[in-house]
C-alpha cells in the first residue's frame, strides 16, 4: 500500500461519509485507473469501477476524465465511453491535445498551427475552429546542409507548433520544427514528457519526450508542458469549469502523473495503483488509496 495516504477501505462508516461529501467533483485518470486500454468489452474496465463512479454521479459528484493519452479525437473518446457504458457518468474527457485546442481557442490565438504527430491531432485541433496545415510529405533527403535547408521553410503566419506523438516521424519533420520556432511569436506545446511509454504487447514505444527535447535543444524555445503532471490541464479545468480545488480530488494509478498533477493543483489525491507497480516516490504522497477504485464499492453500498 502506499506510504502514509489514508486506506479507504479502512474508514468507519461515518469517516467514509465524511470523504465522501468532502467533495463535488473526482478529476480521474482512464488508462490502467478506469480501463485497460488495449482490450475491448467486456474485459476493458477494471472491476468494480463503473459501478463506483455511477454511484458517486448519483450522488451529485461530477466527474472529468483526464488522460495523457491523445491517441484519439474527443469525438473518438464520446464513443469508446458510449461503448464502455461510461458515457452516463461522464462525457467530459480532457488530453493534451484537446487541452492544446481548448487552451488557444480560448485565448483567441490567430495563426496557423503546425502539427508534428498525427492526423488524429490535426483532426482534434481543428475541431477547436484552429487553422492547422496538413501534414508535410517530405522527399528523401541528403545528409548535405544545402538539402536538407532546401527542404525547409520558415512561415511567419505559423504562430504556434504542437509536438504529438508522430508514427511516421522523420528528419525533416524535426528540423522544421526548430526552422519555425525560431520565430519568438511561434509558441511551443509539449504534449507529453515520457520517453519512453509503457510495455503493451512487448513493445516500450519511443515517445514524445525525446521528440520535444531534439527540438527544445536544437531550436532553443522551451515548450509549454501540457500533461500530466504539469498542470496545464487542470489549470484549465480549474477556469472553464469553475471547480474548488478543495472540493475536488484527482484519482489515477500513477504517483508520477496523477498524484503529481493533484499535488501541482493543490488538491487531494488517491491513488489506486491496480496491478501497476511503482516504488515510492521521493515527494508524490497522496492523500488516500485503495488498490483500485472499485475497492470501495462495498463502503458505497
Ligand atoms: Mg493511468
Amino acid at each position: 500500500m502506499t506510504e502514509s495516504a489514508i486506506d479507504l477501505r479502512d474508514l468507519s462508516t461515518s469517516a467514509f461519509k465524511e470523504f465522501v461529501d468532502s467533495f463535488d467533483t473526482l478529476l480521474c485518470d482512464l488508462d490502467l485507473t478506469v480501463w485497460h486500454r488495449v482490450r475491448r468489452p467486456p474485459d476493458l474496465l477494471i472491476p468494480g469501477v463503473l459501478e463506483v463512479l455511477r454511484k458517486l454521479r448519483q450522488m451529485g459528484k461530477k466527474v472529468i476524465f483526464v488522460t495523457n493519452s491523445s491517441h484519439a479525437t474527443r469525438e473518438q473518446y464520446l464513443k469508446d465511453l458510449a461503448e464502455a457504458e461510461l458515457a452516463e457518468v461522464s462525457s467530459h474527457v480532457v488530453f493534451p491535445v484537446a487541452a492544446v485546442g481548448q487552451y488557444l481557442h480560448r485565448t483567441g490565438f490567430k495563426g496557423r498551427v503546425h502539427v508534428v504527430g498525427d492526423d488524429v491531432h490535426r483532426e482534434e485541433l481543428r475541431s477547436w475552429g484552429l487553422q492547422v496545415d496538413d501534414e508535410i510529405e517530405y522527399p528523401r533527403a541528403r545528409y548535405s546542409y544545402y538539402n536538407i535547408k532546401s527542404h525547409l521553410k520558415s512561415d511567419p503566419e505559423i504562430k504556434a507548433v504542437v509536438v504529438e506523438f508522430d508514427p511516421n516521424l522523420n528528419y525533416l519533420k524535426l528540423m522544421q520544427a526548430v526552422v519555425l520556432l525560431q520565430n519568438p511569436e511561434c509558441l511551443f506545446f509539449s504534449t507529453a514528457t515520457e520517453k519512453v511509454l509503457p510495455p503493451i504487447l512487448n513493445l516500450r514505444l519511443i515517445a514524445i519526450g525525446y521528440f520535444a527535447d531534439m527540438i527544445q535543444e536544437a531550436s532553443g524555445s522551451s515548450p509549454i508542458e501540457t500533461g500530466k503532471p504539469h498542470p496545464f490541464m487542470g489549470e484549465l479545468l480549474v477556469k472553464s469549469e469553475s471547480l474548488d480545488i478543495a472540493r475536488t480530488i484527482m484519482v489515477g494509478d500513477s504517483l508520477d502523473q496523477d498524484i503529481g498533477l493533484g499535488i501541482a493543483l493543490g488538491m487531494r489525491t488517491w491513488h489506486v495503483p491496480g496491478e501497476h507497480k511503482q516504488p515510492p516516490h521521493p515527494t508524490n504522497k497522496p492523500t488516500y488509496f485503495s488498490p483500485t477504485i472499485g475497492h470501495i464499492l462495498p463502503k458505497l453500498l
